[in-house]
């Protein structure tokens, strides 16, 4: 199987883009650890922090992907609109080209072809285990290619809105810097000194903890956890994770329902952002939000005796030219069974 048709080149320019859009967070939180050192943190910055790293936290989780990606839901249209512009402000790209790479990691898991597997590394023991994690946390990132947008979001590349959207990224991430800062200065009556250490902690240092949270879902969520279900890939539930990422470490329950709007499909699994789904198809701003039947959660969990889940299905035929469809079919299959919550 070759991935020639499912990816783009990445130009030179972008790559000093993504260069400097990793490495800037990690100076800034370097610096502040530097100032939280010397005390110069307040509980102005903290709370402005939390409440921006859960509001586009919420955009990177309930809209990029659980909406956007997944479509296991729909809604409004400025809900779409407030999703995808807030999930821009993590800086993990525009929206389009971080649906392309999740639904190819979803057609490719863990085989040849996935944009971010642990487990297509060459080394073995530690060493092995270390470049693994290396690019599925965040090497993968600097490879000079990227996911073709046109084979794996041709839907997303056809609404106008979502188009606009994703232009305006530098936009979203300057407000998403402007936004802290502002609010740092109104909260302290005026203080730009206040704005400024607002926009290091709640803009910089947020982007920082929020890469590495998105990040933990592709290296520490394909290798350490949980593994109820009888599916083929090494996805894990890990609960560590899903503190932090506001509910999506359920990530081998995602790949075994990923259409599914809940990932902590077990009511003691804390999920967040269904939570939120749920508020919004309470006020009316959401529906159709899909969910697996308990019999079907049933049906998938692995059976004593499982002890490998790659050998309890055989990996699907996956046909190059109808990846994108073969991946909808498979969405189809949870969808067409599931119920609305
Ligand atoms: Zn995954
Ligand atoms: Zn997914």
């Amino acid at each position: 199987m070759t991935t020639t048709t499912t990816t783009t080149r990445i130009s030179k320019v972008e790559r000093r883009i993504t260069v400097v859009a990793v490495v800037l967070p990690f100076l800034a939180f370097l610096v502040a650890l530097w100032l939280l050192w010397g005390g110069a943190v307040t509980g102005r910055d903290l709370a402005i922090l939390a409440v921006m790293y859960v509001l586009v936290g919420f955009g990177v989780t309930i809209g990029f992907h659980r909406l956007f990606t997944h479509r296991s839901f729909e809604a409004k249209p400025w809900l779409r609109a407030t999703l995808a512009a807030l999930g821009s402000m993590s800086v993990q790209g525009a929206v389009i080209h971080w649906v392309a790479d999740h639904r190819k990691h979803h057609a490719f898991t863990d085989e040849e072809g996935d944009p971010h597997s642990p487990h297509l590394q060459e080394g073995t023991g530690w060493r092995g285990v270390l470049s693994g994690l290396w690019h599925s946390h965040m090497g993968w990132l600097f490879g000079g290619e990227r996911s073709s947008a046109k084979r794996f979001a041709p839907d997303l590349r056809k609404d106008p809105m979502i188009r606009r959207i994703d232009r305006l990224f530098p936009l979203w991430v300057t407000l998403g810097l402007v936004i802290p800062f502002v609010a740092g200065l109104a909260l302290s009556g005026g203080e730009l000194v206040a704005g400024l250490t607002a926009a290091l902690w709640a803009g910089l240092v947020r982007v920082f903890l929020q890469h590495h949270a998105t990040w933990s879902v592709n290296s520490i969520c394909h290798m350490y956890g949980k593994q109820p279900f009888a599916i083929k890939d090494e996805s894990r539930n890990n609960w560590a994770v899903a503190l932090v990422s506001l509910g999506e470490g359920w990530h081998h329950s995602h790949h075994a329902f990923p259409t599914s709007a809940r990932h902590g499909l077990d009511k003691t699994q804390l999920d967040p952002s269904y939570a939120v789904i749920r508020l919004f198809e309470r006020l009316g701003w959401a529906w159709n939000v899909k969910n697996p039947r308990e019999d079907q959660i049933e049906a998938k969990l692995r059976q004593p005796g499982d002890t490998d889940a790659r050998a309890t299905e055989p990996p699907p035929p996956v046909d190059e030219d109808h990846a994108m469809e073969a991946e909808e079919s498979s969405d189809r299959e949870v969808v067409g069974t599931a119920t609305r919550s």
